[in-house]
């Protein structure tokens, strides 16, 4: 079979290898899609702390169950041969405070299928924990599928967050992750949802997405403050603007990856004086079998957040235009023979 390979930092090859056989417990599955995020480039370029290398990427992904390793439930589980799949590509240690604790998204240990040291999805085949396995129901789509992944962190993020309804809720951010925040945003009972974004392209998927009130600055809306306050950008400037239009006894969210050493600004007073709490939110904690389930009840719109789906050939051209913020969702789908625009 066929693997994308980091062979090194900012180095891809595409090899030959056998197909992996499933071990104790272990599900061997045929990769369907896999979805390109920040977290890839971040692998890639070697900023990603703790990546081993060589290392196949993709931890966004879905397919279908091939074979079984000794150990996997049946009666629990109940997988069988041929079942559509979404991974969970977090795997945790078990022993440490942390996860001993209820916080198994801040092990110590924390690994990531296709980020820290076991190979992900970006192959024709690849393994995974049978607990870190979910059956998706026979029609749902199992490209769209690969955003189940990335909804699940959404969820967790929400799982941080006050759910008051008519609460105002301003989002940061048109790209996968600002995009399922605030879709997310109507279920959790928010009034408004608004979102902003430099790139107009991207506050176009925002409008097919359903989300009505799209600014390229927070000056545009019709309200100075909102309660919640969600940035999924990781920039600085947004960070420091974002905090500022926090109402009092809001919340302020942290969701965007800022660079690793980057501080910012904000004015303790008004923290203390408005009483205005800041969260912050990582991966996915219990949130993955949720995620499943919001998703089939349909209640993102997966169609218009997925632009391209990509060969293994061209995973560097993926990799590029991801980096260079053009398109919407970008998908690897390993068996396939050509690139496709699925979303001009
Ligand atoms: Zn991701
Ligand atoms: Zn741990």
């Amino acid at each position: 079979m066929r693997a994308v390979v980091f062979t090194a930092e900012k180095r891809l090859a595409i090899e030959d290898r056998d197909i992996p056989i499933p071990g104790f417990k272990e599900i061997l599955i045929k990769t369907a899609a896999v979805g390109i995020c920040g977290t890839d480039t971040h692998v890639f370029d070697g900023e990603f702390e703790g990546t081993v290398f060589p290392l196949v990427p993709g931890h966004e992904a879905t397919g279908t169950i091939i074979e079984m390793g000794a150990g996997v439930s049946r009666g629990v589980c109940d997988f069988a041969i041929g079942d559509r799949v979404a991974v969970n590509p977090s795997t945790t240690c078990g022993e440490c405070e942390f996860c001993l604790n209820g916080h198994h998204n801040l092990c110590r240990f924390w690994n990531g299928l296709g980020v820290v040291a076991s190979d992900g999805a970006a192959q024709e085949y690849f393994l995974a924990p049978a607990h870190n396995v979910y059956r998706l129901k026979s029609d749902t789509d199992i490209f769209h599928a690969a955003l189940i992944e990335p909804l699940a962190c959404a969820i967790r993020g929400w799982d941080v967050l006050p759910r008051r309804l008519g609460d105002h809720v301003l989002v940061y951010g048109s790209g996968t992750m600002g995009l399922l925040m605030a879709q997310l945003a109507t279920r959790a009972g928010a009034a408004s949802v608004s979102i902003v974004d430099l790139n107009t392209e991207r506050l176009a998927t925002a409008a097919d997405c359903g989300i009505r009130n799209r600014f390229t600055s927070p000056d545009e809306a019709d309200r100075k403050k909102w309660d919640v306050v969600i940035d999924c950008t990781g920039s600085i400037s947004a960070i420091e603007d974002g905090l500022t239009r926090v109402k009092p006894a809001g919340f302020f969210q942290n969701f965007g990856v800022a660079p690793t050493h980057k501080t910012a600004n904000y004015s303790p007073f008004r923290v203390y004086r408005d009483e205005i709490s800041i969260v912050g939110t990582m991966a996915v904690l219990n949130s993955f079998g949720r995620a499943v389930e919001m998703f089939e009840a349909g209640v993102i719109n997966a169609a218009a957040m997925i632009s391209h789906s990509f060969t293994m050939d061209d995973y560097s051209v993926a990799l590029e235009m991801f980096r260079s913020g053009q398109g919407r969702k970008l998908q690897i789908r390993p068996h396939d023979t050509e690139s496709r625009v699925l979303v001009p």
